[in-house]
């Protein structure tokens, strides 16, 4: 790649400054000055030092975000602020991109990679990655609904959903409302509204709380992220 784009990827500025950064003759590949931002540099191979610091470059970026309802899981929207936006502009410049889809209305973990490998592995069909849910529901969930969930629900699409473990955390009889967590195996489109919608019910309130390994930081407010632990990324791969 260039330099002036790796540089820029390693969080030393946008192009525009990285370029003006080069014609200070501090960036050096393999003991020799560069100034032409045009210059091909391999960062697996290439050594680069700035000011004579070698250059700390990470070709995969991970950010754990704590979504916030309101904002869309996508990378562009025209109407609504994406979960991009929460980003610093530096965090950015390596493209990010959400790992699968949270609704507009549903809050709590967010993973963002540019790390395809892992973005597809995730959401691969095929490796059945448990997510797991808080919810507050609009009715008295029932042990009949934990062993309906276990079989699996037939949404109104006819899909037959893989098992889903319910646990009843709470319920509030005068209210009819319930608290509760879910286990899905997949990621079917509101696939947690529609199962508790298949057996007459409402999700009220949804936070996802975890994705295979990767748990939401309790310390993450609302819209505010980190990046993954080098445990983390370990246990997702
Ligand atoms: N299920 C839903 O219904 N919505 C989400 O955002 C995630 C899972």
């Amino acid at each position: 790649m260039r330099i002036d784009k790796l540089l820029a990827h390693s969080g030393l500025g946008t192009r525009k400054e990285v370029k003006k950064l080069l014609k200070t003759s501090i960036v050096e590949i393999n003991g020799e000055v560069v100034k032409d931002p045009k210059t091909q540099v391999d960062p697996d191979i290439d050594e680069v030092f700035i000011a004579g610091e070698p250059l700390d470059y990470q070709e995969f970026v991970y950010f754990m975000l704590n979504k916030p309802a309101g904002v869309i899981s996508a990378t562009e929207d025209d109407m609504h602020e994406t979960v991009l936006d929460l980003l610093q502009p530096s965090d950015i410049v390596q493209d990010p991109h959400p790992v699968g889809r949270l609704d507009i209305d549903t809050e709590g973990l967010l993973l963002l990679t540019n790390d395809g490998t892992l973005t597809h592995r995730l959401l691969s069909p095929k490796h059945h990655v448990d997510k797991k849910y808080f919810a507050e529901i609009k009715g008295i969930v029932t042990e009949k609904d934990i062993t309906e969930f276990k079989e699996g629900i037939e949404l109104d699409d006819e899909y037959l959903t893989m098992p889903a473990d319910l646990r009843i955390l709470s319920v509030d009889e005068e209210e009819a409302t319930s608290k509760i967590e879910i286990v899905i195996q997949e990621g079917k489109f509101h696939q947690v509204k529609r199962m508790f919608h298949a057996v007459d019910k409402e999700v009220l309130y949804l936070k996802r709380l975890s994705m295979g390994p990767l748990t939401l930081d309790p310390l993450l407010e609302l819209g505010a992220y980190r990046e993954c632990t080098k445990e983390e990324i370990q246990q997702l791969k």
